[in-house]
């Protein structure tokens, strides 16, 4: 997709990008878990403005992003120890740390809440936008609440037709998954959104870390069932499952396989990787790509794996496949 909103990550957008963030604009801002729609997190107004772009629930609060940990200091009343070698071992990097907040955060970003998010970006267009802006940013993922998440500046683009904002175009995101939301305000820290920094790297750090079963976290506001959701009915089914229900359907289903898959006629196949990492990489533009094929139905190849970077793959996979919640 060719569009004018694209700008290249040179100085001089990056500048530009940078003063529309100080006027109280958005913009779309690559991280290297998923692209964010980036506000200053100090600009209520522009806070705002966010929340309605994306019609993101007005109880789900967004994650502070800074380039160093001194800025996330500042939103922070609790910063101990535990919270510096976290920053050490983890910053720059896909760790999110929920913390007691200070005044500086608002209601706006915190929902109401006590407690703030904050992260350090380790994108380099991402680094160089918070130091330009000379603010810290909120940046939730860059799509409309609920749907598949941006990995490219395209899908971006994608998501908010109507919107005018710019979106720095940092290429394909690295990890293409978000990040870990970690909680340190109870007496055990928790994992409250499995992401991009594994359990097990964690407790190197946090022997007494608590990482709750899937789909029963509850805790993490905007962790809702249904997220990262096609518009397209899909369905979670073993490998072993698959070809019977192709067999039984003459509708054209679409199946996201692990590896090649042979579907035949009407149907089609996405195929992802089998290593986790590069699974990861690709989640979101093959969920997109089969959103986009003709399937009236996407049948997703559970992955048989469920350790390290898998266990925030299925959680994905699982709220993507999560029935609407009927109103
Ligand atoms: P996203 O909108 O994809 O950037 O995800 C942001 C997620 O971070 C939210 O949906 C929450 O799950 C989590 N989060 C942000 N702020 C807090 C907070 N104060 N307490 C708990 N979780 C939070
Ligand atoms: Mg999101």
């Amino acid at each position: 997709m060719n569009s004018d909103r694209i700008l290249e990550p040179t100085p001089e957008h990056v500048e530009r990008c940078a003063r529309h963030l100080r006027e109280g604009g958005l913009v779309g801002m690559p991280t290297e878990t998923v692209y964010g729609l980036a506000a200053d997190a100090c600009d209520q107004e522009a806070v705002r403005r966010i929340y309605r772009a994306k019609s993101r629930p007005a109880g789900n609060p967004l994650i502070v992003h800074v380039a160093r940990a001194e800025q996330a200091r500042s939103f922070c009343e609790q910063w101990d120890d535990r919270c510096q070698q976290l920053a050490d071992a983890f910053w720059p990097g896909p760790l999110t740390l929920v913390l007691k907040r200070s005044a500086l955060a608002s209601d706006s970003i915190t929902a109401g809440q006590s407690t703030v998010a904050v992260r350090s970006p380790a994108h380099d267009v991402a680094r160089a936008l918070i130091e330009a802006a000379d603010r810290a940013l909120v940046a939730p993922s860059a799509n409309q609440s609920g749907h598949v998440s941006s990995t490219t500046a395209a899908h971006v683009i994608t998501e908010f037709p109507e919107l005018e904002f710019p979106v720095l175009d940092g290429g394909m995101c690295a990890l293409g998954i978000e990040s870990t939301v970690l909680d340190l305000t109870g007496d055990h820290p928790i994992v409250l959104r499995p992401g991009a920094v594994t359990a097990r790297a964690l407790r190197n750090v946090l022997p007494d870390l608590e990482v709750p079963v899937i789909g029963e976290q509850g805790a993490s506001p905007g962790t809702a069932p249904r997220h990262y959701a096609p518009h397209t009915p899909t369905e979670l089914v073993t490998g072993g499952e698959i070809q019977d229900r192709l067999a039984g359907c003459s509708a054209p289903i679409t199946v996201l396989s692990i590896g090649p898959r042979r579907v035949g006629v009407p149907h089609a196949s996405v195929e992802m990787p089998d290593d986790p990492d590069a699974y990861a990489r690709k989640l979101y533009a093959g969920l997109r790509e089969a959103d986009e094929s003709d399937g009236s139905l996407i049948l997703i190849e559970s992955p048989p794996w469920t350790d390290g970077l898998w266990r925030a793959i299925n959680d994905r996979l699982q709220r993507a496949c999560a029935p609407p919640v009927s109103s």
